[in-house]
């Protein structure tokens, strides 16, 4: 963190009109569309809010060169402020794999509610504390895809063996069943499934998809279990946060939480938008659920982690059981809200 000295010498304006200048890492190549172009508009806001008193410095990782090294940055203060996922960093802390998303877990709308109002960011922050990193929901990609597949999968057995490149719980309940997770950056995906290192991939959804070109090299293309809602995640520096004047933190804090808000927008269009454009440009895709089958052994899978999960730690058990009650609790009005209403008007 710079700041500047605000006594102007002999009557020159500095440079820059900016007090506070922050670094700020983030996990995606440059410009790349949503995730990373979010991060930009998050700089712009907190410039406009703050009224130009506040600049942020955004490095992509094509310039800090480290896709999966944000959570480092931020703890070490090299960066103020770093923009990832946090089940990424399930190798720093096991705990951080819960603030993304869960597979058989809430929706993004549902997730946001238990974020915000029922407890889920106290949680996140009481993991992050302990690595001297204060956290704030980044954005959401709405609904992810099952993920492109080089066959069909009708059993369990065509999932063994199979390398795939899905993070976080999803990859962990996928173990369960015999595939073989992995985790690789979105720039080296497409290499990746071409090249046979991988079988199938997870990335996103038709928002990103479709512009990566998986189409081309994968036909099967599988609807969700594993990433109901997946959210990005805005990382501060604890000792940063604590110098800075109290008006700083807030612009911080919320221009993340309204970054958000239009992150996750933009993703359901952009979603919509290529959804369209994949039924009506690329009929080839051959859009498939998994069979019954499947999906019960991938949720006897999710089960048995989440019961080894809640054994390893009180603080395990109390996020789980947290995620736990309010998923029950928001499904509830989800069934007699919106899915009994999209029953209702089905076919239309
Ligand atoms: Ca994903």
């Amino acid at each position: 963190m710079l700041l500047a000295a605000t006594i102007m010498v002999c009557g020159v304006l500095p440079l820059s009109a900016a007090e506070i200048t922050l670094k700020l890492a983030h996990s995606w190549p440059k410009g790349f569309p949503i995730f990373a172009t979010s991060v930009d508009e998050y700089a712009e806001l907190v410039s406009e809010m703050s009224d130009g008193r506040i600049e942020i410095k955004v490095d992509s990782r094509n310039k800090h060169k480290s896709a999966f090294g944000i959570f480092d940055f931020v703890k070490s203060g090299q960066y103020d402020i770093g923009q990832s996922a946090s089940y990424y960093y399930g190798g720093k802390d096991p705990d951080t794999l819960f603030f993304t998303t869960m597979p058989f877990g809430m929706t993004a709308l549902e997730q946001y509610a238990w974020f915000h109002e029922g407890g889920g960011l106290e949680l996140a922050n009481q993991v992050y504390d302990k690595h001297g990193i204060e956290v704030m929901t980044g954005g959401n990609t709405t609904m992810q895809m099952g993920g492109w597949f080089n066959k069909e999968i009708n059993s369990v057995d065509d999932l063994k063996g199979l390398k795939m490149r899905i993070p976080g719980f999803g990859g962990k309940v996928m173990a369960g069943v015999g595939a073989v997770p992995t985790n690789i950056p979105a720039g080296e995906l497409y290499q990746a499934l071409e090249r046979g290192t991988i079988d199938a991939l997870e990335w996103v959804g038709p928002s990103l998809d479709l512009r990566m070109g998986f189409h081309k090299i994968a036909s099967y293309y599988y609807t969700g279990w594993h990433e109901p809602g997946t959210e990005l995640m805005y990382f501060f520096n604890k000792e940063t946060m604590q110098e800075l004047p109290e008006w700083a933190r807030s612009v911080l804090l919320n221009a993340a939480k309204l970054t958000s808000f239009n992150m996750t927008v933009q993703s359901q269009h952009e979603s919509a938008v290529n959804w369209e454009s994949m039924l009506t440009e690329f009929p080839n895709i051959e859009v498939r659920d998994f069979p019954e089958e499947v999906i019960e052994a991938l949720r006897q899978s999710n089960r048995a982690l989440l019961a080894q999960e809640a054994s390893r730690s009180e603080l395990s058990k109390k996020i789980i059981q947290s995620q736990s009650s309010y998923l029950t609790l928001v499904r509830g009005w989800t069934n007699i809200g919106d899915r009994a209403y999209l029953n209702n008007i089905a076919g239309q």
